[in-house]
Protein backbone atom coordinates (compact mmCIF):
# COMPACT_ATOMS: atom_id res chain seq x y z
CA UNK A 1 0.00 0.00 0.00
CA UNK A 2 0.80 3.43 -0.46
CA UNK A 3 1.80 5.29 2.22
CA UNK A 4 1.87 8.56 1.91
CA UNK A 5 -0.85 11.21 2.38
CA UNK A 6 -3.24 10.24 -0.46
CA UNK A 7 -5.41 13.70 0.88
CA UNK A 8 -4.15 16.60 -1.03
CA UNK A 9 -3.34 19.65 -0.08
CA UNK A 10 -5.63 22.53 -0.61
CA UNK A 11 -5.26 26.12 0.24
CA UNK A 12 -8.24 28.32 1.15
CA UNK A 13 -8.37 29.87 -2.34
CA UNK A 14 -9.97 27.63 -4.84
CA UNK A 15 -7.51 26.46 -7.14
CA UNK A 16 -8.19 25.11 -10.52
CA UNK A 17 -8.33 20.96 -10.45
CA UNK A 18 -5.77 20.61 -13.26
CA UNK A 19 -5.58 16.94 -15.49
CA UNK A 20 -2.17 16.17 -14.32
CA UNK A 21 -3.01 17.00 -10.84
CA UNK A 22 -5.27 14.12 -10.45
CA UNK A 23 -4.66 11.78 -8.18
CA UNK A 24 -5.72 8.32 -6.94
CA UNK A 25 -7.75 8.43 -4.05
CA UNK A 26 -9.48 6.21 -2.19
CA UNK A 27 -12.64 8.57 -1.44
CA UNK A 28 -16.07 7.81 0.45
CA UNK A 29 -18.59 7.42 -2.12
CA UNK A 30 -20.91 9.39 0.99
CA UNK A 31 -18.76 12.12 0.73
CA UNK A 32 -19.22 12.43 -3.34
CA UNK A 33 -22.72 12.02 -3.10
CA UNK A 34 -22.86 14.94 -0.41
CA UNK A 35 -20.85 17.34 -3.02
CA UNK A 36 -22.99 16.58 -5.83
CA UNK A 37 -26.66 16.54 -4.08
CA UNK A 38 -25.76 19.76 -1.80
CA UNK A 39 -26.74 23.39 -2.98
CA UNK A 40 -25.11 26.61 -2.59
CA UNK A 41 -25.73 26.41 1.33
CA UNK A 42 -25.19 23.14 2.46
CA UNK A 43 -22.27 21.78 0.38
CA UNK A 44 -18.92 21.76 2.61
CA UNK A 45 -16.42 24.19 1.89
CA UNK A 46 -12.66 22.81 1.49
CA UNK A 47 -12.19 23.02 5.03
CA UNK A 48 -14.81 20.89 5.81
CA UNK A 49 -13.32 18.31 3.39
CA UNK A 50 -10.33 18.20 4.37
CA UNK A 51 -11.21 17.46 7.63
CA UNK A 52 -13.86 14.67 7.34
CA UNK A 53 -11.53 12.84 4.93
CA UNK A 54 -10.17 12.07 1.28
CA UNK A 55 -11.76 14.10 -1.58
CA UNK A 56 -12.68 12.40 -4.60
CA UNK A 57 -11.36 14.70 -7.29
CA UNK A 58 -13.02 14.48 -10.90
CA UNK A 59 -10.97 13.92 -13.91
CA UNK A 60 -10.98 16.57 -16.74
CA UNK A 61 -11.12 15.77 -19.91
CA UNK A 62 -8.88 17.73 -21.63
CA UNK A 63 -9.89 21.04 -23.04
CA UNK A 64 -8.94 22.36 -26.21
CA UNK A 65 -6.84 25.48 -25.41
CA UNK A 66 -8.14 28.46 -27.49
CA UNK A 67 -5.56 29.90 -29.81
CA UNK A 68 -4.63 33.62 -30.29
CA UNK A 69 -5.39 35.18 -33.56
CA UNK A 70 -1.37 34.93 -33.68
CA UNK A 71 -1.00 31.58 -33.51
CA UNK A 72 -3.96 30.49 -35.68
CA UNK A 73 -2.33 32.96 -38.26
CA UNK A 74 1.13 31.45 -37.57
CA UNK A 75 -0.23 27.76 -38.01
CA UNK A 76 -2.22 28.34 -40.92
CA UNK A 77 1.15 29.16 -42.73
CA UNK A 78 2.17 24.93 -42.23
CA UNK A 79 -0.92 23.68 -40.59
CA UNK A 80 2.07 21.55 -38.89
CA UNK A 81 2.17 20.25 -36.59
CA UNK A 82 -1.65 19.09 -36.37
CA UNK A 83 -3.78 21.19 -34.17
CA UNK A 84 -7.21 20.33 -33.22
CA UNK A 85 -8.43 23.90 -32.94
CA UNK A 86 -8.11 23.62 -37.00
CA UNK A 87 -10.75 22.97 -39.15
CA UNK A 88 -8.43 22.46 -42.02
CA UNK A 89 -6.06 19.77 -40.03
CA UNK A 90 -9.39 18.11 -38.81
CA UNK A 91 -11.05 17.79 -41.70
CA UNK A 92 -7.59 16.09 -43.54
CA UNK A 93 -7.23 14.09 -40.46
CA UNK A 94 -11.25 13.19 -40.31
CA UNK A 95 -11.10 12.31 -44.51
CA UNK A 96 -7.69 10.05 -43.96
CA UNK A 97 -5.31 7.99 -41.69
CA UNK A 98 -3.55 9.36 -38.82
CA UNK A 99 -0.39 10.81 -38.94
CA UNK A 100 3.14 9.54 -37.38
CA UNK A 101 3.38 6.12 -39.64
CA UNK A 102 6.12 7.26 -40.91
CA UNK A 103 8.59 6.10 -38.64
CA UNK A 104 7.36 2.53 -37.96
CA UNK A 105 9.91 1.38 -41.35
CA UNK A 106 12.55 3.95 -40.67
CA UNK A 107 15.89 1.67 -40.07
CA UNK A 108 19.32 3.27 -39.33
CA UNK A 109 21.25 4.08 -42.65
CA UNK A 110 24.78 4.98 -42.89
CA UNK A 111 24.66 6.08 -46.32
CA UNK A 112 22.47 7.89 -48.58
CA UNK A 113 19.73 5.16 -49.74
CA UNK A 114 17.13 7.22 -51.78
CA UNK A 115 13.98 5.74 -52.57
CA UNK A 116 11.82 6.77 -55.58
CA UNK A 117 8.07 5.78 -56.80
CA UNK A 118 5.17 7.29 -58.57
CA UNK A 119 2.12 7.84 -57.21
CA UNK A 120 -0.77 10.01 -58.84
CA UNK A 121 -3.62 12.89 -57.50
CA UNK A 122 -6.73 11.50 -57.63
CA UNK A 123 -10.22 12.90 -56.97
CA UNK A 124 -9.31 11.51 -53.11
CA UNK A 125 -6.08 12.77 -52.98
CA UNK A 126 -2.84 11.32 -52.83
CA UNK A 127 -2.17 7.61 -53.86
CA UNK A 128 0.27 5.36 -54.44
CA UNK A 129 0.35 3.06 -57.50
CA UNK A 130 -1.95 0.07 -55.43
CA UNK A 131 -4.00 2.59 -53.07
CA UNK A 132 -4.82 4.29 -56.75
CA UNK A 133 -6.42 0.97 -58.34
CA UNK A 134 -8.28 0.42 -55.62
CA UNK A 135 -9.93 3.42 -55.14
CA UNK A 136 -10.80 3.14 -58.77
CA UNK A 137 -11.89 -0.19 -58.40
CA UNK A 138 -9.35 -1.66 -61.27
CA UNK A 139 -7.22 -4.43 -61.28
CA UNK A 140 -3.42 -4.18 -61.89
CA UNK A 141 -3.47 -6.15 -64.93
CA UNK A 142 -3.71 -4.80 -68.80
CA UNK A 143 -7.08 -3.50 -68.71
CA UNK A 144 -5.86 -1.37 -65.46
CA UNK A 145 -3.28 -0.12 -66.78
CA UNK A 146 -4.98 1.01 -69.72
CA UNK A 147 -8.17 2.41 -67.96
CA UNK A 148 -5.48 4.02 -65.79
CA UNK A 149 -3.68 5.54 -68.87
CA UNK A 150 -6.84 7.03 -70.29
CA UNK A 151 -7.64 9.13 -67.32
CA UNK A 152 -4.21 10.54 -67.03
CA UNK A 153 -5.06 11.43 -70.73
CA UNK A 154 -8.48 12.98 -69.78
CA UNK A 155 -6.72 14.74 -66.95
CA UNK A 156 -8.17 13.18 -64.47
CA UNK A 157 -5.50 11.55 -62.50
CA UNK A 158 -2.23 13.15 -62.39
CA UNK A 159 1.51 11.22 -62.61
CA UNK A 160 3.47 12.10 -59.64
CA UNK A 161 6.98 11.23 -58.73
CA UNK A 162 8.57 11.15 -54.97
CA UNK A 163 12.02 10.60 -54.36
CA UNK A 164 12.99 10.04 -50.52
CA UNK A 165 16.09 9.59 -48.76
CA UNK A 166 16.16 7.07 -46.39
CA UNK A 167 18.42 8.65 -44.42
CA UNK A 168 17.54 12.42 -43.60
CA UNK A 169 14.41 11.45 -44.45
CA UNK A 170 14.25 14.34 -46.79
CA UNK A 171 11.24 14.01 -49.44
CA UNK A 172 11.33 15.53 -52.86
CA UNK A 173 7.50 15.48 -54.69
CA UNK A 174 7.04 16.56 -58.35
CA UNK A 175 4.01 16.02 -60.94
CA UNK A 176 5.41 14.51 -64.03
CA UNK A 177 3.25 13.08 -67.04
CA UNK A 178 1.30 15.68 -67.98
CA UNK A 179 0.92 15.59 -71.84
CA UNK A 180 3.23 18.13 -73.67
CA UNK A 181 6.53 17.57 -72.15
CA UNK A 182 9.48 15.78 -71.91
CA UNK A 183 8.65 13.31 -69.12
CA UNK A 184 11.84 11.82 -68.95
CA UNK A 185 14.43 14.41 -68.92
CA UNK A 186 12.27 16.61 -66.17
CA UNK A 187 12.01 13.82 -64.10
CA UNK A 188 15.39 12.53 -64.42
CA UNK A 189 16.83 16.38 -63.84
CA UNK A 190 14.38 16.31 -60.54
CA UNK A 191 16.04 13.27 -59.71
CA UNK A 192 19.61 14.71 -60.28
CA UNK A 193 18.49 18.11 -58.29
CA UNK A 194 17.44 16.46 -55.34
CA UNK A 195 20.58 14.20 -55.34
CA UNK A 196 22.82 17.08 -55.26
CA UNK A 197 20.69 18.88 -52.74
CA UNK A 198 21.38 15.75 -50.33
CA UNK A 199 24.71 16.39 -51.29
CA UNK A 200 25.79 12.82 -49.96
CA UNK A 201 29.32 11.03 -52.29
CA UNK A 202 28.12 7.74 -51.49
CA UNK A 203 24.73 6.80 -52.46
CA UNK A 204 22.71 3.86 -53.26
CA UNK A 205 19.50 3.76 -55.26
CA UNK A 206 16.55 1.93 -54.77
CA UNK A 207 13.44 1.53 -56.88
CA UNK A 208 11.25 -1.05 -57.34
CA UNK A 209 11.16 -3.69 -60.47
CA UNK A 210 9.02 -1.27 -62.68
CA UNK A 211 10.83 -0.89 -65.99
CA UNK A 212 9.42 2.29 -66.55
CA UNK A 213 11.39 3.80 -63.04
CA UNK A 214 14.43 1.47 -63.51
CA UNK A 215 15.26 2.91 -66.88
CA UNK A 216 14.86 6.78 -64.68
CA UNK A 217 17.10 5.00 -62.11
CA UNK A 218 19.89 4.30 -64.80
CA UNK A 219 19.73 7.35 -66.67
CA UNK A 220 19.82 9.16 -63.14
CA UNK A 221 22.95 7.24 -62.05
CA UNK A 222 25.03 7.09 -65.31
CA UNK A 223 24.44 10.93 -64.97
CA UNK A 224 25.73 11.08 -60.88
CA UNK A 225 28.86 8.68 -61.93
CA UNK A 226 30.33 12.15 -62.85
CA UNK A 227 29.93 13.41 -59.66
CA UNK A 228 29.55 10.80 -56.92
CA UNK A 229 31.87 8.36 -55.48
CA UNK A 230 29.89 5.64 -56.01
CA UNK A 231 26.58 4.50 -56.88
CA UNK A 232 25.33 1.13 -56.49
CA UNK A 233 21.82 0.24 -57.71
CA UNK A 234 20.31 -2.18 -55.73
CA UNK A 235 17.38 -4.74 -57.38
CA UNK A 236 17.22 -7.86 -55.64
CA UNK A 237 13.38 -8.74 -54.82
CA UNK A 238 13.68 -8.60 -51.31
CA UNK A 239 15.27 -5.20 -51.24
CA UNK A 240 13.23 -3.64 -52.81
CA UNK A 241 10.34 -4.85 -51.36
CA UNK A 242 11.31 -3.03 -48.05
CA UNK A 243 12.17 0.29 -50.16
CA UNK A 244 8.72 -0.14 -51.66
CA UNK A 245 7.12 -0.10 -48.58
CA UNK A 246 9.14 2.40 -47.34
CA UNK A 247 8.26 4.92 -50.08
CA UNK A 248 4.65 4.38 -49.88
CA UNK A 249 5.18 5.37 -46.68
CA UNK A 250 6.47 8.98 -47.63
CA UNK A 251 3.83 9.32 -49.93
CA UNK A 252 1.31 9.00 -47.49
CA UNK A 253 3.40 11.24 -45.64
CA UNK A 254 2.72 14.00 -48.07
CA UNK A 255 -1.00 13.09 -48.77
CA UNK A 256 -2.03 14.16 -45.37
CA UNK A 257 -0.16 17.71 -45.61
CA UNK A 258 -0.70 18.31 -49.09
CA UNK A 259 -4.48 17.76 -48.30
CA UNK A 260 -4.83 20.23 -45.36
CA UNK A 261 -2.48 22.92 -47.29
CA UNK A 262 -5.11 22.24 -50.54
CA UNK A 263 -8.36 22.81 -48.51
CA UNK A 264 -7.13 25.65 -47.27
CA UNK A 265 -6.12 27.38 -50.00
CA UNK A 266 -9.66 26.34 -51.72
CA UNK A 267 -11.73 27.65 -48.70
CA UNK A 268 -9.86 31.38 -48.83
CA UNK A 269 -10.90 31.42 -53.10
CA UNK A 270 -14.13 29.67 -52.64
CA UNK A 271 -13.42 27.17 -54.71
CA UNK A 272 -12.48 23.80 -55.79
CA UNK A 273 -9.12 23.38 -57.82
CA UNK A 274 -9.09 20.96 -60.51
CA UNK A 275 -7.14 18.02 -60.20
CA UNK A 276 -4.79 19.10 -62.93
CA UNK A 277 -4.45 22.19 -62.82
CA UNK A 278 -0.85 24.10 -62.35
CA UNK A 279 -0.95 25.54 -59.29
CA UNK A 280 -1.42 21.82 -57.25
CA UNK A 281 1.96 20.63 -59.04
CA UNK A 282 3.29 23.94 -57.21
CA UNK A 283 1.87 22.27 -54.27
CA UNK A 284 2.91 19.12 -54.09
CA UNK A 285 6.16 19.95 -54.35
CA UNK A 286 5.90 22.39 -51.80
CA UNK A 287 4.04 20.14 -49.50
CA UNK A 288 7.38 17.80 -49.75
CA UNK A 289 9.53 21.01 -49.06
CA UNK A 290 7.72 22.14 -46.21
CA UNK A 291 7.93 18.54 -44.73
CA UNK A 292 11.77 18.70 -44.81
CA UNK A 293 11.41 22.12 -43.18
CA UNK A 294 8.65 21.26 -40.17
CA UNK A 295 8.70 17.48 -40.16
CA UNK A 296 10.71 16.37 -36.74
CA UNK A 297 11.53 12.71 -36.86
CA UNK A 298 12.80 10.62 -33.24
CA UNK A 299 16.07 12.38 -33.26
CA UNK A 300 14.19 16.17 -33.24
CA UNK A 301 15.96 17.04 -36.09
CA UNK A 302 14.06 18.17 -39.11
CA UNK A 303 15.49 16.92 -42.65
CA UNK A 304 16.41 20.49 -43.35
CA UNK A 305 18.82 21.04 -40.23
CA UNK A 306 19.74 17.01 -40.71
CA UNK A 307 21.04 18.04 -44.65
CA UNK A 308 22.00 21.34 -44.08
CA UNK A 309 23.31 21.97 -40.72
CA UNK A 310 20.83 24.39 -39.17
CA UNK A 311 17.28 25.26 -39.55
CA UNK A 312 15.35 26.53 -42.17
CA UNK A 313 15.60 30.34 -41.46
CA UNK A 314 13.64 31.75 -44.26
CA UNK A 315 10.48 33.59 -43.69
CA UNK A 316 7.10 32.27 -45.08
CA UNK A 317 3.52 32.59 -46.28
CA UNK A 318 0.54 30.61 -46.65
CA UNK A 319 0.78 28.57 -49.82
CA UNK A 320 -1.08 30.44 -52.56
CA UNK A 321 -0.91 33.72 -51.01
CA UNK A 322 -0.71 37.09 -52.73
CA UNK A 323 2.66 38.53 -51.74
CA UNK A 324 5.54 41.32 -52.50
CA UNK A 325 8.59 40.89 -53.28
CA UNK A 326 11.63 43.36 -53.85
CA UNK A 327 12.96 43.71 -57.58
CA UNK A 328 16.20 42.34 -58.04
CA UNK A 329 19.23 44.64 -58.79
CA UNK A 330 18.69 46.95 -56.07
CA UNK A 331 20.89 47.81 -53.31
CA UNK A 332 20.67 48.43 -49.75
CA UNK A 333 19.29 51.64 -50.66
CA UNK A 334 16.12 50.20 -52.05
CA UNK A 335 15.18 49.40 -48.55
CA UNK A 336 13.31 52.48 -48.02
CA UNK A 337 10.18 51.79 -46.99
CA UNK A 338 8.62 54.39 -48.35
CA UNK A 339 9.86 53.32 -52.25
CA UNK A 340 8.16 50.29 -51.67
CA UNK A 341 5.63 50.65 -54.10
CA UNK A 342 8.02 51.16 -56.96
CA UNK A 343 10.52 49.06 -55.79
CA UNK A 344 8.24 45.69 -55.10
CA UNK A 345 6.75 43.40 -57.13
CA UNK A 346 3.43 41.12 -56.67
CA UNK A 347 2.57 37.44 -57.43
CA UNK A 348 1.29 34.07 -55.61
CA UNK A 349 3.86 32.70 -53.22
CA UNK A 350 4.31 28.89 -54.61
CA UNK A 351 6.78 27.83 -52.14
CA UNK A 352 11.14 27.85 -52.50
CA UNK A 353 13.19 26.71 -55.28
CA UNK A 354 15.38 24.67 -52.65
CA UNK A 355 18.40 24.44 -54.85
CA UNK A 356 18.95 28.10 -55.22
CA UNK A 357 17.40 28.94 -51.84
CA UNK A 358 14.74 31.44 -53.83
CA UNK A 359 10.82 32.15 -53.53
CA UNK A 360 8.79 31.33 -56.26
CA UNK A 361 6.05 33.58 -57.48
CA UNK A 362 3.80 33.33 -60.44
CA UNK A 363 3.45 36.40 -61.82
CA UNK A 364 1.50 37.41 -64.89
CA UNK A 365 4.63 36.52 -67.15
CA UNK A 366 5.44 33.35 -65.66
CA UNK A 367 7.67 32.20 -62.63
CA UNK A 368 9.50 34.56 -60.93
CA UNK A 369 12.71 33.60 -58.27
CA UNK A 370 13.19 35.86 -55.68
CA UNK A 371 14.90 35.95 -52.12
CA UNK A 372 12.78 38.55 -50.56
CA UNK A 373 9.23 37.70 -49.15
CA UNK A 374 6.50 40.40 -48.22
CA UNK A 375 3.26 39.83 -46.55
CA UNK A 376 0.39 41.46 -47.57
CA UNK A 377 -2.89 42.22 -45.66
CA UNK A 378 -5.51 39.64 -45.05
CA UNK A 379 -8.33 41.47 -47.98
CA UNK A 380 -5.43 41.52 -50.42
CA UNK A 381 -4.27 38.21 -50.10
CA UNK A 382 -6.12 35.80 -51.82
CA UNK A 383 -7.32 36.48 -55.51
CA UNK A 384 -8.81 33.72 -56.99
CA UNK A 385 -8.29 35.40 -60.51
CA UNK A 386 -4.88 35.41 -60.05
CA UNK A 387 -4.35 32.04 -58.41
CA UNK A 388 -6.56 30.27 -61.51
CA UNK A 389 -4.79 32.14 -64.38
CA UNK A 390 -1.60 30.27 -63.38
CA UNK A 391 0.00 28.48 -66.09
CA UNK A 392 3.08 28.33 -65.55
CA UNK A 393 4.34 24.46 -64.70
CA UNK A 394 7.42 22.83 -62.94
CA UNK A 395 8.31 22.04 -66.01
CA UNK A 396 7.98 24.67 -68.31
CA UNK A 397 8.12 28.28 -66.68
CA UNK A 398 8.00 31.01 -68.91
CA UNK A 399 4.13 30.86 -69.43
CA UNK A 400 1.94 33.85 -69.40
CA UNK A 401 -1.32 34.07 -66.93
CA UNK A 402 -4.36 32.01 -68.72
CA UNK A 403 -7.33 34.35 -67.35
CA UNK A 404 -9.73 32.32 -69.69
CA UNK A 405 -9.76 29.54 -66.82
CA UNK A 406 -12.81 29.30 -64.21
CA UNK A 407 -12.71 26.93 -61.64
CA UNK A 408 -16.66 25.44 -61.62
CA UNK A 409 -17.26 24.34 -58.64
CA UNK A 410 -17.80 26.57 -55.46
CA UNK A 411 -16.54 25.58 -51.71
CA UNK A 412 -17.55 27.39 -48.62
CA UNK A 413 -15.37 30.39 -48.56
CA UNK A 414 -13.63 30.97 -45.04
CA UNK A 415 -14.24 34.44 -44.09
CA UNK A 416 -11.33 37.00 -43.37
CA UNK A 417 -10.22 36.97 -39.60
CA UNK A 418 -11.87 39.42 -37.25
CA UNK A 419 -9.05 41.11 -36.05
CA UNK A 420 -5.62 42.66 -37.93
CA UNK A 421 -3.22 39.73 -37.68
CA UNK A 422 0.76 40.81 -37.73
CA UNK A 423 2.58 39.31 -40.25
CA UNK A 424 4.35 36.53 -39.38
CA UNK A 425 8.27 36.94 -39.23
CA UNK A 426 9.57 33.10 -39.12
CA UNK A 427 8.80 29.76 -38.14
ZN1 LIG B 1 -4.22 23.25 -39.60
Amino acid sequence: MNNSPVRPSISTQRKPILAGAVEETAASEVQKDEVLAGDENDAPDEEDLQQEGNIEKVKLAPSPVLPTDKEIEEHNITHWPFRSWCKWCVLSRALGEQRGRARQDEVEHSVLIIGMDYFYLTSEGVNGWSEMLKFLELEDDARGHARVQQLMDDKEIVKCLIVCDYTSKAVFATVIGQKGHDDEEYSVNFILEAIKWLGYSTIIVKSDNEPAMLKLVKVAVQRLRVSLETVREEHSKEYDSKAHGGTETRIRSVRMLFRTLRSYLESQIGKKIPIFHPILAWLLSYTATLQNIVARGSDGRTPWSTIKGRQFNGRLAAFGEMCRWKLPNKGPAARNRGNMEVQSEEGIFLGINWNVNEYLYATAEGIQGSRSLTRVPFEQRWSLEAISAIAATPWQLKVPRDPEVIFPQDVPKEAPPRHEILPVRRL
